[in-house]
């Protein structure tokens, strides 16, 4: 075999291994009883130490060495030379990281995360504020191992979104804050009230499924190579392009939440089912830093397209005025009071709230401003742990108004602390913006878009979406995609207008 081969049927099996993992993940979150946690948690150690020692080894960078030479003239842009540049650039990354510190994160997140979940439970801050304080110190490890210019928060970000740092998020920041709290400010002072009680009937969970499902498959979900099932937490996850899973949750007296849910997810599952076939068990579907089995760029990216799918088009206008009829066909009763137009304002009400996850599109960037800002001044130590909840309550009066009426609403509600996922957050704002960035784009490129939307026709958008994005799996990075899609670097400037045009039709007072 020639070295190329041999690197690709090395990264194969790595791939596999990281593929099994997932299915274990997936199983331990949705079908396994309690009392497999602890021998589940050992099953998936084993596998990511079993990943990782065979990825980080001197066999990788001998077949490293021998496809580099081989591929020496070869396109730059091709798969294989992408290829084998995504996983010199994790190999150097994980070289740099001292084995027993991913250990000692690895093993230290599973116990910070019980900490947490029994401390946001008793409503008591104290309780978590010495794991996170560990968490803190073994992040800042991480960072050193890494290496920064800038901030450490740059070495932590490497994990999630290669192009980003703290100067660039702090630029978008203050570009974001500029326009979006005069709409704050705006849609508060309107005297346009929605009326949302309809959200709050009986909603038998069997029809949400049947209708979210349905959308879910108009969007282009192929069930061949899918399945949806019931989680505490929503989530998506993929064993290869060939079986790409979403998970929701049902309230039956709150129909948004599984139906957002459901679309959120399909943007995710989109993007991996649409992955190159060639693309299948490579480098280019597997993440070496995080050791995940993954498709999508990066974690800003795939977040694009869970918020293109849910917000650009499930909230949209186009959306209900065309799939609302079929809904109120699912709920005759419950729905008997209300019309397209009243669910589609009810669906983007604006309101600050205390909770991210709850968070609607004008609020929902303020939430993920004020982690990031913690984030950051917890890791460089201008803040310290003690003084945590205090600043949190600060940030969010200063950015919504609202102080918290206690720390499990507020600075305790997300698990990303306790899991060492700093610096993922400001991924949330990334996809917002690069949505946009690439509807707009497909809009521009593709003749007849908006009317293919309008007839509930998703398959140019989605067909675009694969051509630029989806099937190139990990080959390029999200900067990369959004220049070549776009012919612009991550630019709020769309989004803005997007937001303003949005929110400002719906808050505009009726005279
Ligand atoms: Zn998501």
């Amino acid at each position: 075999m020639s070295g190329y081969q041999d690197f690709t049927a090395h990264i194969a099996t790595i791939n596999d291994i990281l593929n099994a993992l997932s299915v274990l993940t997936w199983d331990a979150r949705t079908q396994m009883p309690p009392g497999g946690a602890a021998t589940r948690a050992q099953q998936l150690a084993t596998l990511s130490q079993l990943a990782q020692e065979r990825f980080a080894s001197d066999a990788t960078a001998r077949l490293l060495d021998a496809a580099e030479i081989e591929l020496g003239d070869a396109d730059p842009d091709s798969y294989p030379v992408r290829a084998v540049r995504h996983a010199r650039t994790g190999y150097d990354l994980m070289r740099r990281i001292p084995a027993p510190l991913l250990g000692e994160v690895a093993a230290y997140r599973a116990a910070a995360q019980q900490v947490w979940v029994d401390a946001r439970a008793a409503n008591d801050f104290a309780r978590f504020a010495p794991s996170l304080e560990r968490m803190l110190e073994l992040q800042r490890r991480l960072a050193d191992a890494i290496g920064y210019e800038g901030h450490p928060y740059d070495a932590l970000l490497l994990r999630y979104e290669p192009d980003m740092t703290a100067a660039r998020l702090e630029d978008l920041f203050a570009r974001l804050r500029a326009r979006l709290s005069p709409l704050l400010a705006r849609t508060q002072a309107s005297h346009v009230t929605v009326r949302d009680d309809f959200l709050r009937r009986d909603y038998p969970e069997d029809k949400q499924r049947d209708f979210a499902l349905e959308v879910a498959q108009s969007f282009g979900y192929d069930l061949k190579r899918g399945r949806l099932d019931r989680s505490a937490h929503p989530f998506e996850i993929s064993f290869t392009r060939n079986d790409v899973r979403m998970t929701t949750r049902y309230n039956p007296n709150y129909l948004p939440a599984a139906l957002f849910g459901v679309f959120h997810e399909t943007g995710h599952a989109l993007y991996e089912q649409g992955v190159a076939p060639a693309l299948t068990r490579s480098a280019l579907t597997t993440d070496f830093v995080g050791q995940y089995a993954v498709g999508g760029t990066s974690y800003g990216a795939h977040e694009s397209q869970s918020r293109l799918w849910e917000n650009l088009i499930g909230r949209s206008r186009d959306f209900w005025v065309r799939h609302f009829p079929r809904l109120r066909q699912c709920f005759r009763t419950q729905l008997r009071d209300v019309t397209d137009e009243l669910f589609y304002r009810a669906v983007n009400q604006v309101r600050p709230s205390l909770i991210r996850v709850e968070a609607d599109e004008v609020t929902y960037n303020f939430h993920i401003m004020l982690r990031v800002e913690l984030e950051m001044a917890l890791l460089d130590g201008r803040l310290a742990v003690r003084d945590l909840p205090q600043a949190w309550n600060a940030g969010m009066q200063k950015y919504l108004g609202l102080t918290p009426p206690d720390d499990s609403l507020g600075v305790l509600q997300d698990i990303h602390w306790s899991s060492g996922s700093f610096g993922s957050f400001s991924t949330y704002t990334i996809g917002n913006i690069m949505s946009v960035q690439l509807f707009e784009a497909a809009r521009q490129q593709t003749e007849g878009l908006n009317a293919a939307l309008g007839r509930g026709d998703y398959t140019p958008l989605r067909r675009w979406l694969t051509e630029h994005m989806y099937r190139h799996g990990r080959a390029f990075s999200a900067r990369e995609i959004l220049v070549r899609a776009t012919g612009r670097d991550l630019d709020p400037a769309a989004y803005l207008d997007y937001l303003d045009a949005k929110f400002g039709e719906l808050y505009r007072a009726r005279r």
